[in-house]
């Protein structure tokens, strides 16, 4: 009965888009229909959204074109949909690691092609033409890293032109002249909004065309557009919206394009609790984006107030990845109490859709001014240095057969081995080393390896960052260091 249900409803909400209907929530409501499937998390490269654009080139109204090569090679397509006077020009992942925006543009694409959205596509498509280049940096995308392949920054290249694919998107822009221009970034995931303890999930600008910051029409149409995204996104994420450092950079894009008359806006994709492929931030994407054109469409930006951006608060840095707060820590002659800031930085994908994790203490003291996206209270514990287990070297093969929680529960956070991988990553939850010879100092920088004790009985330990409850059925997470 209830999958029946389940289908009904499924079946309802795929007949029509609702005369009478909230746009966003819409959108919000329909978009698992939409998302490209192809793309399931942040590490797709060039290769997965080659067939996707090839796809839209048997779509009627879409027009795809190779307008120019990466240093590797890789064309770079501008993709064409409507009829429209005003142009608007969405560009996306000119940093190759900033991927969330790249695949929300597949979700709008199919959303696009949707019979169902036909009357509101054929009536936008009448108002408006869209332009998009996905993916400027498909050779930094190859590698997950920021820069392109000669390690140059893109978003520094706008009036230089020093590389292949800051040329074609000066180019695009050139023979464009849109209105309006869309700048498609992530940022890091341990932004504030303000010092608040809410994530900057999205945060937004209107980059500022000269370094007094001034405003004339072209910025404040932009800034009107971002407060129509506002209100759009908050119904969603309240709270979690930010506005990203508005200094003038001479060399970026977004400021350039601005100054020569293309209304941008910048779209940082920032962090979301248990979202780290940040899927729901690329839903928040498809939202904003589709929620703009349609502000742009009808013009309804038009009147919105400039007072909405001004009270967006910027980026603050008030949040880490994880704090164990009121711990007392045993010192020689005294104790004293601490909050206890850990971030886990994540690194290179070493095997196939594994990502693994290097642990750093952040911050020893009064953190009460900071939030953790994992905030623990310890009070009334205590917390040592972790151990190494050196009553036994084990191989490699062993490794797997290991009782973790036990030496967990004996406040073992390393083993020792015959032979380290070549990694700098244990497949396991633990950490392995050759001699027992390591520091585990509690202080900043180190790795997060300590115990958490009440009553003198360990309860809980700390695994390079990952935090593991003893006598509980949950299986340990996470990877250990090697520890060379
Ligand atoms: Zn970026």
């Amino acid at each position: 009965m209830k999958t029946l249900l389940i289908i009904l409803l499924i079946t309802i909400t795929e007949i029509v888009m609702p005369q009478n209907y909230d746009f966003e929530q819409y959108l919000y409501q329909s978009y698992e229909r939409y998302k490209e499937k192809a793309l399931t998390h942040r590490r797709f490269k060039y290769s997965d959204i080659i067939p996707l654009i090839n796809n839209l080139k048997n779509k009627s109204g879409f027009k795809v074109k190779i307008v120019g090569k990466s240093v590797e090679g890789r064309g770079l397509n501008l993709i064409t949909i409507g009829k429209g006077k005003t142009k608007i020009f969405m560009w996306s992942q000119m940093h190759g690691d900033e991927p969330t925006a790249t695949a929300a543009l597949f979700d709008i694409f199919n959303f696009i092609n949707d019979p169902v959205n036909k009357d509101f596509c054929n009536s936008l498509f009448n108002k408006v033409t869209l332009y998009f280049l996905p993916m400027v940096n498909p050779d930094g995308a190859e590698k997950f890293k920021r820069r392109n392949f000669y390690d140059i920054d893109l978003n520094r290249d706008a009036v230089s032109q020093q590389t292949p694919e800051a040329i074609v998107l000066k180019d695009v822009f050139d023979s464009l002249k849109a209105d309006f221009g869309f700048n498609l970034h992530d940022q890091g995931h341990r932004y504030s909004v303000g010092n608040s303890f809410r994530t900057a999930s999205i945060s937004f600008l209107a980059p500022a065309y000269n370094y007094p910051k001034d405003f004339n029409n072209v910025r404040t149409n932009a800034v009107k557009l971002i407060g129509n995204m506002f209100n759009a996104l908050s119904q969603f994420i309240p709270g979690h919206i930010a506005k990203y450092d508005d200094e003038h950079e001479p060399r970026a894009f977004g400021d350039n394009f601005q100054k020569w008359g293309t209304s941008t806006i910048l779209i940082e994709s920032g962090g979301w609790k248990d979202d780290p492929e940040k899927q729901f931030i690329r839903k928040l994407n498809f939202i904003a984006l589709l929620s703009a054109l349609k502000s742009i469409a009808e013009e309804s930006y038009v009147n919105t107030s400039t007072k909405i951006y001004d009270a967006i608060p910027f980026n603050g840095e008030y949040i880490y990845d994880m704090i164990l707060r009121n711990l007392t820590v045993q010192n020689k002659k005294e104790k004293i109490k601490v909050d206890i800031a850990v971030n886990l930085d994540e690194f290179e994908l070493k095997k196939e859709n594994r990502i693994f994790y290097r642990s750093n203490v952040a911050d020893l003291g009064d953190l009460s001014v900071f939030y953790a996206y994992n905030d623990y209270d310890f009070d009334g514990y205590t917390i040592d240095r972790a151990k190494v287990y050196d009553k036994k070297v084990y191989s490699l093969k062993e490794l797997k057969k290991l009782d973790y929680p036990l030496l967990y529960s004996k406040g073992y956070s390393t083993i020792l081995v015959n032979k380290l991988p070549d990694e700098n990553f244990s497949d396991y939850p633990i950490n392995i080393a050759l001699k027992n010879k390591i520091d585990t100092t509690i202080n900043i920088g180190e790795i997060a390896n300590f115990v958490i004790k009440k009553n003198n009985k360990i309860e809980y330990i700390v695994i390079n960052g990952f935090l593991f409850k003893i006598d509980t059925d949950r299986k340990p997470e996470g990877n250990g260091l090697v520890i060379k």
